[in-house]
């Protein structure tokens, strides 16, 4: 078989490093999305996370994992928010320096989110590309450990956890609604579902204004991508072009990839809080915006959607919600 840089045991071990640090979720079953999908429906709740999303979990295991040297030296991510967060927190937990560095486009609320947890934020450039640069040189000159968003086997067993958990609250899931952007989350919760049952159907969740991962893997290699903005803004961003894990998972564990609007996802957001009386974030709700809205959806008869952030622009969410209540 293909070595993928990760085995169920790395998912296991992982479990086990980041329990102390990171909730197991809630399973919720939700009668709205059953009746409407004709499917027995429910919501893996991580926008209930510590952080607010998923991605405490790979960043966990991922710090937990470094030297005691790199532990003194401190670490540096670059991202849309949600993983500078969860690596701000971790450290702050394990008294560990972060560093982190957005672009410019990253909205302040979640800029002063991230200082809350005590970490360094560095503004830098318009794009995460042009950051990235920013956090390569920090990482050179400070001698500071890049913490990867996705394209790492340590983060991918972390987003891992995931499938453990689903796998044990409904060992009879038969299908999986998962959001795709670089892939950490969806190759590590689809690695763990395929290595426990391959029948268990696999289905990735993008932007249809862009859509890297899918753009790649009908390419047959990594593409670059234009910047673009969207309500779903945790899933922009390329997969890199020299990414060597979560592209070859995902185009060989997941089955489908399938693109939401983002009507869709406004739709989905508004009636999610609405039906639930829960909060997600535009990138965390594409599985319940799928359910609603994509018809001749291939499903089986027990479906999970991992409901991935809750960090969602609280003002954007109020604006959604005039407008669509008043309709
Ligand atoms: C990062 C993120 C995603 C996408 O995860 P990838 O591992 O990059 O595919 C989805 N939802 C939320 C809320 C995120 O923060």
């Amino acid at each position: 078989m293909h070595d993928y840089g990760i085995t169920l045991q790395d998912v296991y071990q992982a479990r086990g490093r980041i329990q102390g640090l990171v909730r197991h979720t809630y399973l919720q079953h939700s009668p709205w999305l059953s009746s409407h999908s004709g499917r027995r429906v429910w919501l893996k709740l991580e926008n209930l996370q510590l952080t607010g999303s998923f991605k405490i979990r790979g960043a966990a295991n991922t710090l937990l994992s470094l030297s005691a040297e790199q532990k003194e030296r401190g670490v540096l991510a670059f991202s849309t928010g949600n993983h500078g967060r969860a690596v701000a927190y971790v450290a702050h937990q394990l008294g560990i320096r972060a560093v982190v560095c957005l672009s410019k486009r990253v909205p302040d609320y979640r800029v002063q989110a991230m200082e809350a947890l005590g970490a360094e934020v560095v503004r830098s450039g318009e794009s995460q590309d042009e950051a990235s640069i920013k956090a390569a040189e920090l990482e050179r000159e400070e001698g500071l450990t890049m913490i990867k968003p996705f394209d790492d086997p340590l983060v991918i067993a972390g987003q891992g956890t995931i499938g453990l958990e689903l796998l044990e609250d409904l060992p009879e899931v038969d299908t999986l609604l998962v959001p795709l952007s670089g892939g950490g989350l969806m190759a590590g919760v689809a690695y763990v579902a395929k290595q426990v049952n391959p029948g268990i159907r696999t289905i990735g969740l993008s932007l249809e204004v862009s859509a890297p991962m899918h753009e790649s893997i009908q390419a047959g290699e990594p593409v670059e991508i234009d910047e673009v903005d969207s309500i779903g803004d945790a899933l922009l961003g390329g997969i890199g072009l020299d990414n060597a894990y979560t592209f070859p998972l995902v185009r060989d564990m997941v089955d489908e990839i399938l693109l939401l609007s983002e009507e869709e996802i406004a739709d989905g957001l508004v009636s999610l809080f609405r039906e639930h009386r829960l909060v997600a974030e535009g990138a965390g709700i594409v599985g319940v915006s799928a359910l609603m809205h994509k018809q001749g959806l291939e499903l089986g008869s027990r479906v999970a959607a991992v409901v991935s952030g809750g960090n969602m622009d609280p003002e954007l969410l109020v604006q959604l919600c005039s407008q669509r209540f008043n309709q």
